[in-house]
């Protein structure tokens, strides 16, 4: 029988609290500088020796500085700063068609960045993907680490991809490879996990101050990220948020990457948005220009779309009934057709979620755009190394 260990878990629980208030402190010097320890205090609600005690954590890390504010008659305050540019790290994102690796620094702006198609052979993808890391390692100092998201299962342990059903890849040890390589600590994750970090880390206000939130990343598949207490939730063996992969009706426009005709993504994903414009009779075109078409005013494309915003706010509700998230974003491609789809979405929401009695739960769009799973690779670095700091 498993027993929960309760000193394990208060330890647990304590750890987490900082790591959360490490994440507000810092997201508020990054949002508000300069600004001053009292100030963050107030607007917080975190007692002023909480925020004092991170503040010479992040101080001595080298991520935050100080400098004199203006006087207004007494002693000048001393203000925050984000020290962004001595701190790097890379990112890769393995994408079906492209993988991406670049290098940013502590608020996300990327200084270098190399971009090649992937190649179904994951040797070569690999020597690809080393060869940009080392080519960046020489040039850029200060890199404190690597982080990579790619389209499928991840053993969060070992950094394993244990499946990438696109290019039906099995077992790639991703993170032990590219540390033997580069001897800089690495972090691996699914991309749709990435990319809920990502928000959480670098997305815009409304989502940062949200702990508890679901990600749905429409893609040539479709994956959830789940983010509880302000960290991705990874189940076991990291297999958490395969929501793609629940039933939601019969006779989809595709099949999913598993084979199946009646799971969300084989009703949702760009593939089966684009199934269903070539049953309109439309052409042979990508996902992206569906979406231009559509705001063009072309039927197809747009009666396509709003078929998915429909398979969406279905799927959305039932998770929303099963996790009653604060708020659900939707990233990937799709989210630029968001003036578009919202409608549709959120009324099927609103129709779908009235017999649970919950409330319905807010659904952006991402704000982080065609970087998405990017920032959520150099997310994987940041949250990382916050929860490793030294405990204050
Ligand atoms: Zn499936």
């Amino acid at each position: 029988m498993r027993r929960i260990n309760l000193k394990k878990a208060n330890v647990a629980r304590a750890d987490t609290i900082r790591y959360i208030n490490r994440q507000i402190v810092l997201n508020y010097v990054r949002e508000k500088e300069p600004i001053s320890r009292a100030e963050i205090s107030q607007e917080t609600a975190l007692q002023r020796s909480t925020v004092s005690l991170i503040v010479d954590e992040l101080k001595q890390r080298g991520l935050i500085y100080e400098i004199e504010g203006e006087s207004t008659g007494g002693r000048p305050p001393t203000l925050l700063r984000l020290r962004a540019a001595g701190w790097m790290a890379i990112g890769v994102d393995v994408g079906t068609a492209q993988t991406t690796v670049a290098v940013a620094d502590l608020v996300g702006r990327v200084v270098d960045r190399e971009k090649f198609p992937t190649d179904s052979d994951v040797r070569a993808t690999f020597r690809r993907v080393i060869s940009s890391v080392q080519r960046f390692i020489k040039i850029h100092r200060n890199i404190e680490g690597i982080g990579v998201c790619v389209p499928g299962l991840v053993d969060p342990e070992t950094g394993t991809a244990l499946f990438i059903p696109h290019f039906k890849w099995r077992n790639w040890p991703l993170a032990s490879e590219l540390r033997k390589a580069t001897d800089l600590p690495v972090t691996v994750d699914n991309d749709a996990n990435a990319a809920a970090l990502a928000e959480l880390w670098l997305g815009r206000p409304e989502i940062r101050d949200v702990r508890d939130f679901i990600l749905v990343l429409v893609e040539e598949g479709l994956g959830t990220g789940i983010i509880f207490d302000g960290q991705v939730y990874q189940g076991v063996a990291g297999a958490a948020g395969e929501f793609g992969h629940m039933t939601i009706g019969k006779g989809a426009p595709v099949a999913c990457a598993a084979g199946s005709e009646e799971c969300w993504e084989a009703f949702a994903s760009e593939r089966a948005t684009l199934a269903r414009y070539k049953q309109r009779g439309g052409g042979e075109i990508t996902f992206l220009q569906l979406i231009d078409k559509a705001f063009a005013q072309d039927e197809a494309a747009k009666e396509s779309l709003l078929e998915t915003a429909y398979y969406l706010g279905l799927g959305i509700a039932n998770l929303t009934k099963g996790l009653s998230p604060e708020v659900v974003i939707l990233a990937g491609d799709i989210a630029r057709a968001w003036p578009l789809i919202s409608g549709e979405l959120r009324s099927t929401l609103a129709a779908n979620t009235i017999c649970s009695g919950l409330p319905l739960a807010p659904v952006f769009a991402s704000t982080l755009g065609d970087d998405t799973r990017l920032m959520g690779a150099l997310s994987l670095v940041l949250a990382s190394k916050f929860a490793s700091v030294v405990p204050a």
